[in-house]
C-alpha cells in the first residue's frame, strides 16, 4: 500500500518539476488510498457486524470518500446543511442519514424536514421548542452524557444531557407531543477505556427504560464514535458483550465512526520551502535542531497539532528530482545521515510549528517533499487529492 501511494507522489511531483513552476506547484495535495477504506469497512463489519456504521461526516468530507462509503453500505452523520447536501447529492436515501447535532439551527431544521431527513439528536430542553416550531414530526434521539477522561478530545463539555436531566426532557417531550425513539451518546474522539463505553450503555439503558416509562417506542442505540485502530477490537469486544447483556435484540444499534474511516487512508505531502540551519552562535548550534519551514501548517491540514495535541512525523519522500528542480541548480546530494529538525508552517505566525524536534533520514533541502501519513482524521483544507487504491493488495 505504501508503495502505491509513494508512486502516485513520485508521479506527481516529477510531473511539477516538468511543468515548471506555477503557483499550483508548490500546493501541497492529499494522497487518498480508498483501499485503506475499504479494509476498514471489512474490520468493522468482522469485529461489530450488529453495529450498522453512519460515517460522521464533519471528520472529511472529501466527496470521493463520501461516495465510496456509500456504496460500502454505511450511513450518514451530518451535523449540518452543507453536510446533508453533500450526502444527498450521492442520491442516499434519507432515512441513511442522522442529522447528529443537538444544537441545530431554525434553518436546517425546515431543511431537514422539506428533504426527509427525520432522524434527529437533542440534548437540552431550548432544542425541544425549536424541533416542535420546525419539525414537529421527527424521530429524535436524546444524547446523553458519555465521556472517557482519557480520550485525545472529550465532547462531554459541549453535549450531552446528565442522568438528572433526562427525565425532565423526556417529560417535555411527551407534554410537546413529540416522537423519542432513541438514545445516542459519544465518549469523545480517540477513546481509550472500553469501560467509557460500557457505562455509557448501561446508561443508554436505563434512559431507555425512562422513556418507555413516558410512553415513547424506543428503537435506535447510537454509540457515537472515538474509534481508533490502536485498540478497535478491544473496544469493539465489550461493546459486543455489554450490548448482548443489557439491551434486548430488537434494538437497532449504531454508531458514529469519523476518524476510524478517514484517518489512516490519506496521506499529505508538503513542499520545503525554505530552511534556517543554525549557525554561528554556538549555543544553538548545539542545542537547537535546524528548522525548515514548509507550506502547510497549524492553520491548515495540521489544525489538530494545536487543538488535539497531535504529534505528527513526517518522512522525507525518497527524491527522484533531477538537480534542476532545487532551487539554484543545488544539487540533490544530500548528507547522508539522519538529521534532527523543527518544522515550521508557511505563516509568520510563532505558534505555527508543526513539530518541534523530529528526526529525519537524512539531510533536507529546499525544494524537497515531506509525506505525512494518517493526515485524514480532520481535514479542513480544501487541498488537490490525487486517489489511489490499493483494493487488490
Ligand atoms: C465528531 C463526531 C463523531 C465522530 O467522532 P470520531 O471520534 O471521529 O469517531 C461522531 N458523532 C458526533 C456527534 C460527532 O460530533
Amino acid at each position: 500500500m505504501d508503495n502505491l501511494i509513494d508512486l502516485a507522489l513520485q508521479s506527481r511531483l516529477s510531473r511539477i518539476c516538468n511543468n515548471g513552476r506555477s503557483i499550483a506547484d508548490e500546493e501541497p495535495f492529499f494522497v487518498a488510498d480508498l483501499g485503506q477504506v475499504v479494509r476498514q469497512h471489512r474490520r468493522w463489519k468482522s469485529a461489530l457486524p450488529h453495529v450498522h456504521p453512519f460515517y460522521a461526516v464533519k471528520c472529511n468530507p472529501d466527496p470521493t470518500l463520501l461516495k465510496l462509503l456509500c456504496e460500502l453500505g454505511t450511513g450518514f452523520d451530518c451535523a449540518s446543511i452543507a453536510e446533508l447536501q453533500s450526502v444527498l447529492s450521492l442520491d442516499v436515501d434519507p432515512s441513511r442519514i442522522v442529522f447528529a447535532n443537538p444544537c441545530k439551527t431554525a434553518s436546517s431544521l425546515v431543511f431537514a424536514r422539506r428533504v426527509g431527513v427525520t432522524h434527529t439528536t437533542f440534548d437540552n430542553l431550548d432544542e425541544l421548542d425549536t424541533i416542535k416550531a420546525y419539525h414537529p414530526d421527527a424521530q429524535l434521539v436524546l444524547r446523553i452524557f458519555a465521556s472517557d477522561s482519557d480520550a485525545l478530545i472529550e465532547f462531554g463539555d459541549k453535549f450531552g444531557a446528565s442522568t438528572e436531566s433526562t427525565p425532565l426532557l423526556l417529560a417535555r417531550a411527551r407534554e410537546l407531543d413529540l416522537n423519542v425513539t432513541g438514545v445516542s451518546f459519544h465518549v469523545g474522539t480517540g477513546a481509550i477505556n472500553p469501560s467509557a463505553f460500557i457505562r455509557a450503555i448501561q446508561t443508554a439503558r436505563a434512559v431507555f427504560h425512562q422513556a418507555e416509562n413516558h410512553g415513547f417506542q424506543m428503537t435506535v442505540l447510537d454509540i457515537g464514535g472515538g474509534f481508533q485502530d490502536s485498540n478497535f477490537e478491544d473496544i469493539a469486544t465489550s461493546v459486543q458483550k455489554t450490548l448482548r447483556e443489557v439491551f434486548p435484540p430488537h434494538v437497532r444499534v449504531i454508531a458514529e465512526p469519523g476518524r476510524y474511516y478517514a484517518r489512516s487512508a490519506y496521506t499529505l505531502a508538503c513542499k520545503v520551502i525554505s530552511r534556517r540551519r543554525q549557525i554561528g552562535d554556538p549555543r544553538r548550534t548545539d542545542t537547537q535542531p535546524d528548522m525548515l519551514y514548509q507550506n502547510d501548517g497549524v492553520y491548515g491540514s495540521f489544525m489538530n497539532v494545536i487543538m488535539e495535541k497531535e504529534t505528527v512525523r513526517p518522512s522525507l519522500v525518497a527524491s527522484l528530482l533531477p538537480s534542476h528542480c532545487l532551487p539554484g541548480g543545488a544539487t540533490c546530494r544530500r548528507q547522508p545521515g539522519e538529521r534532527r529538525y523543527s518544522i515550521w508552517g508557511p505563516t509568520c505566525d510563532g505558534l505555527d510549528c508543526v513539530v518541534r524536534d523530529t528526526v529525519l533520514e537524512s539531510e533536507v533541502k529546499v525544494g524537497d517533499w515531506l509525506k505525512y501519513k494518517n493526515m485524514g482524521g480532520k481535514q479542513t483544507s480544501i487541498l488537490s487529492i490525487l486517489q489511489v487504491n490499493s483494493r487488490n493488495d
